[in-house]
């Protein structure tokens, strides 16, 4: 093959066998679909007209009015193997105005951190971990939220799971299995103790309130708070403190 070289020569290199081989691939490469560059999260993306996004509703004992929670996310990457849906910003509504210069400094700051890009699971932890200095409440279902702050976090990580950002830590079988088997010997435990309640004839009509009572949050009345999970689930177990729903047990 004759090639006309109208250029001047300005260095030269022998092409080895080995070259060509090397060489044959990277140069079939563009020929292929052109590998579309792969969008990473960065300040200057831009919004595009429409995202897509989820509401929450918070109701807590600390407001008079509901809260609105809004995370809108941009998909990055559509269509590819590299298609990765992120948080791209934040807003909260509510009737209260009471609080609403914090939760605009608190929705920009977010928004911020989402678009800053790399890895923005760790506000999750930060907002969670944010203490009301005049108490908590409890959820449906025994957690513990200890602020209205820690339950934004909370929608933001259940938001976060949704879109598969945060994934649960799987909880081996084993673990699942011990779980089970405690509640399983707590419960049979305490069945005796009612049937020996109900054999008193006093004890009838504490038997009859008692159900109801197992079946607030789905784990047995008394369990007291595991600092572990922020779950009314502890319950002593042969005289030592056992969680029935994260399997934390103080004795190991
Ligand atoms: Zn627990």
């Amino acid at each position: 093959m004759a090639i006309k070289i109208d250029k001047k020569i300005t260095g030269y290199n022998v092409v080895k066998p080995e070259d060509k081989l090397a060489a044959t691939p990277v140069a079939a490469a563009p020929k292929e679909a052109p590998t579309a560059e792969v969008i990473q999260m960065h300040e200057s993306v831009e919004r595009p007209e429409t995202l897509v996004g989820s509401t929450f509703k918070i109701k807590s004992p600390l407001f008079e009015h509901a809260l609105y929670v809004t995370i809108n996310d941009i998909v990055l990457n559509a269509g590819t193997k590299h298609e990765l849906r992120r948080p791209f910003e934040i807003f909260i509504n509510s009737k209260n105005m009471d609080h609403f210069q914090w939760i605009v400094a608190l929705t920009r700051i977010l928004s911020a951190v989402f678009r800053k890009g790399g890895d923005v699971t760790f506000i999750v932890e930060e907002l969670k971990a944010v203490f009301d200095p005049r108490g908590g409440y409890f959820k449906a279902g025994g957690v513990y939220m200890p602020s209205i702050v820690a339950e934004i976090g909370g929608v933001i990580e259940q938001h976060m799971k949704n879109i598969g950002l945060i994934h649960d830590p799987e909880m081996d079988d084993a673990t699942r299995k011990l779980i089970a088997e405690k509640r399983a010997a707590y419960e049979q435990a305490g069945a005796k103790k009612k049937a020996d309640v109900t054999a008193a004839p006093v004890g009838a009509a504490s038997a009859a309130t008692a159900p109801s009572d197992t079946e607030s949050n789905g784990f047995p009345p008394g369990a007291t708070l595991c600092q572990k999970c922020n779950t009314q689930a502890l319950v002593l177990m042969d005289g030592c403190q056992t969680c029935l729903n994260c399997g934390y047990s103080k004795c190991g």
